[in-house]
């Protein structure tokens, strides 16, 4: 089975994992700090700090933003479900917005629907979904217009650039994740970048349980253990290096699957919007009869995964709370038809020939959708 998913890890992680242990300095200290700098300078942000996992980078984003109790946020009902929980851990409330039906993205219209409909909008969470960088320069104007924070969820799209602009450099706050099926990973982990001096302060803070100075057992907020270990900052200074590289397999089969599967009727190709480094994170395609085409694709060996099969006010806790997915029917229609292919560096010259040669084999049934 070409599998779905499938972290790259060499020498280079496992001596760097070595030099850690060795030191006896296992948990957060100089390893982080220098990974956080490398991540900082990546993307071209000024402050970065490494966390637990992206969801708590995410948490952690959103507190520091000062999201609370009666603060509505504005959010896409098409992501893995972290994105909207950590509106909820703050006491927030999730407004989900339709989406895009080509890039799968935040639609800004819904957005500016929203705005009209709701009061106490106070932030904007964006995901660039899959790896494909949201509208921008609308979305931008939108946040100026209403004086919005915007938070961006970047756990899929680490190398990802608008206008050759990193994703996660446009809002007060980015947040990436490091699990072991992103673009890059440190086993678990994550990482909050930001523009600004005092919200990195406050980040800093609220992932040590709100102590205003380290060592200082004093505490000015209300924080938590959202600490990274030096383990896996070395981990992730390894793969750091490698990011560009792995994303350069992840465009090249893309452009193989773009060349070789567009003439298809039955299935459509993910489009790439102009201004845009796609990371291709995921690579979905939307068929009709999905169902059937997952069956065919394990039968002949070919992993795959649906990247929503529900919606997040379809699961069953947002649903006890009352939202309804039905709110939002491009999104909705989406998570019947989506199907992500390997699309990973790992996936090989002759494991996407395979791949193009069994999506062509498969024979939708006449006149079914
Ligand atoms: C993976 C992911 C997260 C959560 O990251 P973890 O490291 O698993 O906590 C959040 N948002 C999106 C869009 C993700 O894909």
């Amino acid at each position: 089975m070409i599998p779905i998913a499938k972290p790259l890890i060499d020498e280079n992680e496992k001596s760097r994992v070595m030099e850690v242990l060795d030191s006896g300095m296992i948990t957060l200290g100089e390893t982080v700090r220098e990974f956080e700098k490398a991540f900082a300078n990546y993307t071209g942000a000024d402050y970065s700090i490494a966390t637990s996992s992206g969801t708590s980078a995410l948490h952690v984003a959103m507190a520091a933003a000062g999201i609370g109790p009666g603060d509505r946020v504005l959010t896409t009902p098409f992501s893995f479900i972290a994105t909207a929980n950590t509106i909820l851990y703050c006491g927030g409330t999730p407004v989900f917005c339709d989406v895009n039906g080509d890039d799968f993205n935040l639609n800004p219209r819904s957005i500016r629907k929203a705005l009209d409909e709701y009061d106490n909008v106070k932030a904007v969470l964006i995901v660039h979904i899959f790896g494909q960088p949201c509208d921008m320069d609308e979305i931008m104007e939108i946040v100026d217009e209403y004086g919005l924070v915007l938070i961006e969820d970047c756990a899929q799209a680490h190398g990802a650039r608008y206008k050759d602009k990193h994703v996660g450099t446009f809002g007060l706050a980015g947040t990436f994740s490091f699990y072991p099926t992103k673009n890059m990973t440190t086993a678990e982990g994550g990482m909050v970048i930001t523009q600004s001096e005092e919200f990195f302060k406050r980040l800093k803070r609220i992932r040590e349980h709100g102590m205003s100075k380290a060592g200082a057992y004093d505490y000015t907020m209300l924080g938590y253990n959202y600490r990274m270990t030096n383990i896996e900052a070395a981990i992730g200074l390894a793969q750091l290096e490698k990011l560009d590289g792995f994303n350069r397999k992840r465009a090249e089969n893309a452009r193989y699957y773009d060349k070789n599967l567009s003439d298809i009727d039955w299935l459509s190709i993910p489009v790439v919007r102009e201004n845009r480094v796609h990371c291709y994170h995921q690579y979905t395609l939307k068929v009709q009869q999905r169902d059937a085409f997952a069956e065919h694709l394990a039968q002949n060996g070919v992993g795959y995964k649906v990247f929503y099969p529900a919606l997040i006010p379809d699961t069953h806790i947002y649903r006890k709370m009352g939202y309804d997915g039905s709110r939002y029917p491009i999104a909705r229609s989406l998570t019947r038809e989506v199907i992500s292919i390997p699309v990973h560096p790992g996936v090989t010259v002759e494991d996407r020939e395979k791949i193009v040669e069994v999506i062509r084999n498969f024979k939708p049934l006449p006149g079914e959708k």
